[in-house]
């Protein structure tokens, strides 16, 4: 029996999310195999090569996997699930391709969908938040095949490495697919990426404007060499770009250091970034919420305390 994780890349190198998935993997403690679809990715099934924990990888490589879309990947892996029988457990991260792919793969092979685990409790009892992070709910399945999303921010990705596991190509399935994607437009940024940086400083509506926001916060994050993130209020208001939300409908992070700024900690919120290691928080309000969750917290003007920071360090 085997499980099978589904590699997320970008035809070059391998996700960090990955790692996390293939550490979730190895509580399942059935022998790992996994799968990379893409194109022209020989590279990524060759950096999986590396992975102790993978005994085997399949590689599907194609002009029309180039985009990974979600419809294909779900048809390709339901054809090797129809090959393979012995796949008792797939499991990918809970990122937007596993977000749209697990759930075509659950219809067809007509099982419920394990959400965003937490916690690999055995091969049949699995953790994952509810109510925004408020609580946690223990599943256990039956399921013949387990069907897993994997929160990144709670598996190790520090697997080792050392393996020496065969390649195996497979071949596409598909043989045309009308949809083309037309463009692709990435935010340019010098900082550090949000789900994965170090640091993350992180602003609020109390910081009034676009303007302040970028000129209060980037110079602190310039010199910590951190990523800057944003509550819900500061995206609706356009201080910051949609894609800096931290939170229940935005990103889930755990930095080592998070700076909450001018920012009340609304469950919602926290339930993105509860797990930080440290939390910072700055608000004039002492009664503000985040103050609960905070491991350090300063209550005082961020106009005022945020350049003197900056100064001094
Ligand atoms: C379904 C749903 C999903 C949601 N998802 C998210 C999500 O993913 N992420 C998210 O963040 N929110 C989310 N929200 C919104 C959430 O409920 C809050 O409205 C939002 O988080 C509030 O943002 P805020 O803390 O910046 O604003 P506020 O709650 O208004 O807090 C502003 C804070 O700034 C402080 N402040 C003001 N001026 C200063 C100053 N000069 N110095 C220091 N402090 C100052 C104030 O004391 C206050 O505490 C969601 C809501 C819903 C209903």
């Amino acid at each position: 029996m085997t499980s099978l994780v589904v590699v997320e890349h970008n035809n070059k190198e391998i996700a960090s999310a990955t790692k996390s998935t293939l550490a979730a993997a190895q509580k399942l403690n059935l022998e790992i195999w996994a799968i990379v679809i893409g194109f022209d990715c020989l590279g990524v099934a060759e950096q999986a090569q590396g992975f102790q924990c993978i005994k085997k990888i399949f590689c599907i490589n194609d002009k029309l996997h180039e985009h990974h879309f979600a419809e294909l990947h779900a048809d390709q892996i339901n054809q090797f699930l129809l090959q393979y029988n012995n796949v008792k457990n797939v499991l990918m991260s809970t990122s937007s391709l596993g977000k749209e792919t697990m759930p075509r793969i659950a219809a067809s092979q007509n099982v419920s969908q394990i959400s965003d685990v937490t916690n690999i409790l055995d091969n049949h009892e699995f953790e994952r938040p509810i109510y925004a992070g408020n609580l946690t709910s223990r599943i256990s399945s039956s399921e013949h095949i387990k069907l897993l999303t994997i929160r990144p921010t709670k598996f190790d990705t520090q697997i080792l490495n050392g393996g020496d596991s065969i390649v195996e190509s497979l071949k596409s399935i598909v043989a045309d697919y009308k949809k083309k994607l037309v463009t692709r437009e990435y935010t340019k940024s010098d900082r550090p990426d949000l789900a994965s940086a170090k640091v993350v400083i992180s602003g609020g509506r109390g910081l009034g404007s676009a303007e302040n926001y970028l000129n209060t916060l980037e110079p602190l994050a310039k010199k910590m060499n951190a990523a800057l993130g944003a509550s819900r209020a500061a995206v609706d208001a356009g201080y910051a770009p949609n894609d800096y939300q931290v939170g229940q409908t935005g990103k889930i992070v755990a930095p080592e250091i998070y700076f909450a700024i001018g920012l009340s900690g609304s469950v919602q919120h926290l339930a993105g970034m509860k797990d930080s290691k440290i939390i910072i928080a700055i608000n004039k309000d002492p009664d503000a919420p985040i103050f609960e969750v905070a491991t350090y917290g300063l209550v005082a003007d961020l106009f005022e305390v945020i350049p003197e920071l900056t100064s001094k360090l």
